[in-house]
């Protein structure tokens, strides 16, 4: 019989300015970006944090520590595929994934399947696996306020 593991990604960036906005491998024109260590691609680093913890492996700070120069600036897309690899090679496939943006803007659906494709082609896997949607918070809390994203990440990982 298979082995089934769930795992939960959450992530949050502030929006700063002189930053480019990265958003499920894709850069998105907008006035200000997120700060971060590397690209703060916020939703990457939910659905890289899902992976890994349904994989009971720690967390994208003791793979990719923000202390470790090497991941200035890093493509978190490049990253993912990384991660990717981590979960093949410890025999895991991923059988499905869904992930939130916690945003008031910019719009996400003009970006949406780009954003699904993008983070499927880095792990390998057919996009149909790669659920995305977007929500505001009404005005409320720091997302609301606009001042930054928030994302989580589920994922369904197997292994025979
Ligand atoms: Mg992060």
């Amino acid at each position: 019989m298979s082995e089934m593991r769930i795992g939960l990604g959450y992530d949050v960036h502030a929006f700063a300015e002189g930053r480019a906005l990265v958003l499920g491998g894709v850069e998105i024109e907008h006035p200000v970006g997120l700060a971060g260590h590397s690209d703060a691609d916020v939703l990457v680093h939910a659905l890289m944090d899902a992976i890994l913890g349904a994989m009971r492996a720690g967390d994208i700070g003791a793979h990719f520590p923000d202390t470790d120069a090497a991941w200035a600036g890093a493509s978190s897309i490049g990253l993912l595929a990384r991660v990717g690899d981590l979960m093949r090679a410890g025999g895991w496939n991923l059988v499905d994934a869904d992930t939130v943006l916690v945003l008031e803007s910019p719009r996400i659906s003009p970006h949406r399947d780009t954003m699904r494709i993008r983070m499927a082609e880095a792990l390998g896997v057919d996009a149909a696996r790669i659920g995305l949607k977007a929500t505001t918070t009404e005005g409320l809390g720091a997302t609301g306020r606009g001042e930054g994203v928030a994302a989580q990440a589920v994922v369904l990982l197997e292994r025979s």
